[in-house]
């Protein structure tokens, strides 16, 4: 395992995230929406940034990437689909492309659904994915922009990466979007085992988040759903939770 991959809790439940490449040292944030204690974090971890990375155009994940930039002096990294109302980016990618962060490459990967423009990126040597407003534990995005054939395409994507995957999402949804799951799918004993975890977590003031991938991929009802027309019914009912 090279890269590492720790939240930082922000604004009201939104996380970003610090990545490192243990064999470098090289450090990547990914959706520094709030400055100051992202600013910190990274100052923590050693003081050391080089490079942002953002999922979508969203305030909540994009709104400190210019201070953060101009305290660290690194390359900004976002969509090229989304360039447009994405702060300045220094680097625009689509699907295919890859970041290197130190020794490890993340791949790019796009997951339109909650945006049009929303990318995910994924570290083999990790594994990790960041999944944005994509893929959320117990749960998945809002479909704001897309359509839920979009959406399920995305997720389609998502549940093909190794079961052992890390699933780092932009919010701490997960005690909520469990107690829809558990309301949708009662019988579903890998649910019920996630969500004491879950509880337990949240008790002890601690992130539910990261989650394993195979973990999701028996108790996350989006990602349970057999096909698209299951989803949209799901997702739809979500909206109204
Ligand atoms: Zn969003
Ligand atoms: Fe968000």
């Amino acid at each position: 395992m090279t890269v590492t991959a720790s939240p930082v809790p922000i604004l009201k439940d939104n996380y970003a995230w610090l990545l490192r490449d243990s064999a470098t040292g090289a450090t990547a944030i990914v959706d520094p929406a709030d400055p100051q204690p992202i600013i910190e974090a990274i100052e923590k971890a050693g003081g050391r940034l080089d490079m942002i990375l953002l999922t979508h155009h969203h305030g909540d994940h994009i709104a400190g990437t210019d201070e953060v930039r101009a305290r660290f002096h690194c390359p900004v990294v976002g969509a090229t689909a989304d360039r447009h109302r994405l702060p300045k980016l220094d680097k625009a990618v689509a699907e295919g492309d890859t970041v290197q962060l130190g020794n490890a490459v993340g791949q790019v990967i796009e997951t339109p659904g909650h945006t049009r423009g929303q990318i995910n990126f994924f570290f083999p040597d990790g594994p990790i994915l960041l999944s944005g407003d994509t893929l959320f534990s117990l749960g998945c995005g809002r479909l704001i922009e897309g359509t839920a054939d979009e959406m399920f395409a995305s997720l389609a994507k998502l549940k093909a990466l190794p079961p052992d995957t890390l699933v780092c999402c932009g919010h701490e949804y997960t005690e909520s979007n469990g107690r829809f799951a558990l309301a949708i799918d009662p019988e579903n004993k890998d649910l019920h085992t996630f969500m004491g975890k879950v509880e337990q977590l949240r008790a002890a003031g601690q992130p539910s988040v990261p989650s394993r991938l195979g973990d999701e991929l028996k108790a996350n009802p989006f990602l349970l759903a057999a096909d698209v027309g299951t989803f949209a019914d799901a997702r739809a009912k979500k909206d109204k939770f």
